[in-house]
């Protein structure tokens, strides 16, 4: 806590700035070795249809534990991940990861429609991403059909040939998703041009449903739906929320009501619950 009046204050702030530059080394330091020293991994938070209130598929998070830092926040280690050009290997690493899972959890009869997959604008921008993610899926045997890529507007503004791109993903046969929908500055039209698959609104516009939110949120959901897009609510915290979004026809819901992010292994036990309890329900 710096001191408000005196020269303390300047003392101070160097202090801080001193501990803020140095956790940024550090960090810097430690994230190089990060991928070889296995100290990455992936969460997978479920996504759910809000009409049959099942599983249908997740979303991998990524998380980083290190020895000397503890575990850092994705909003913490993704920009430097960006900025040190190591979200190349890492996102690629994710990706095989992410589709090896996939091809397990089928195997063993977990059917889940799609897992969906971050991908950072500069990734996306990367020569070699369309090529090395076919390589992927033909090493893993998986069905493109299920892998959802999301990508959020900026991604795509700041990309001079995205609707190239965005071709040559949906040529191979992934899903695409805009991520954080309404954050950002894409046009309408634009997005009515683009061959994509589903809206996740922002969290943010879930949250403000308490107070007076709910004209955005009706009228994303809308456009989502007219435009024949999936439309998919982030965030969702308690039933209050699920039930307006269910009134007003959004697809599908994330969110801590049902599950925060989970380890890869709690996904199967999730999974079953989730039919078992339909069922249930029907009989
Ligand atoms: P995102 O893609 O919008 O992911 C959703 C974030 O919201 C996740 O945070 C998730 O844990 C959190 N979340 C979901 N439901 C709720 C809820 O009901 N309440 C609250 N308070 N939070 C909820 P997380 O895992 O910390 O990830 C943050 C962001 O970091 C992600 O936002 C994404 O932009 C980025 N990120 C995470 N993993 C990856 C990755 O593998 N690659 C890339 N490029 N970015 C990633
Ligand atoms: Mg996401
Ligand atoms: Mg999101
Ligand atoms: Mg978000």
């Amino acid at each position: 806590h710096a001191k408000k009046q005196g020269g303390n204050t300047y003392c101070f702030n160097t202090h801080d700035q001193n501990n803020e530059m140095e956790r940024y080394y550090q960090i810097e330091q430690e994230i190089k070795l990060a991928l070889q020293q296995r100290q990455f991994s992936i969460v997978y938070q479920p996504l759910i249809n809000l009409d049959s209130n099942q599983i249908i598929g997740a979303e991998a998070l990524l998380r980083w534990e290190n020895p000397k830092l503890g575990s850092v926040a994705p909003s913490e280690f993704i920009p430097l991940l960006e900025e040190l050009g190591l979200i190349i290997p890492v996102g690629d690493w994710i990706l095989k990861s992410v589709c090896k899972q996939l091809k397990t959890w089928q195997d063993n009869e977990i059917f889940l429609q799609k897992v969906s997959v971050n991908v950072s604008p500069i990734q996306f921008r990367n020569e070699h991403f369309v090529t090395d993610l076919k390589q992927v899926l033909e090493e893993t045997q998986l069905d493109p059909q299920f892998l959802e890529l999301e990508i959020t507007e900026g991604t795509i503004i700041n990309a001079g040939s995205a609707m190239n791109i965005l071709t040559e993903l949906k040529d191979l046969g992934v899903k695409i998703s805009i991520d954080d929908f309404g954050t950002g500055y894409s046009s309408l039209s634009y997005l009515k041009k683009l061959s994509i698959d589903t809206l996740k609104i922002d969290k943010s516009f879930i949250d403000d449903l308490d107070s007076d939110g709910e004209i955005i949120v009706n009228t994303i959901i809308n456009m989502g739906r007219n435009l024949k897009y999936t439309v998919l609510a982030e965030g969702i915290e308690n039933r209050e929320q699920l039930h307006y979004l269910k009134h007003q026809d959004c697809h599908e819901g994330q969110g801590y009501y049902w599950s925060k992010p989970v380890e890869v292994d709690d996904i199967p036990k999730l999974y079953h619950h989730s039919i078992n309890s339909l069922e249930n329900s029907l009989n």
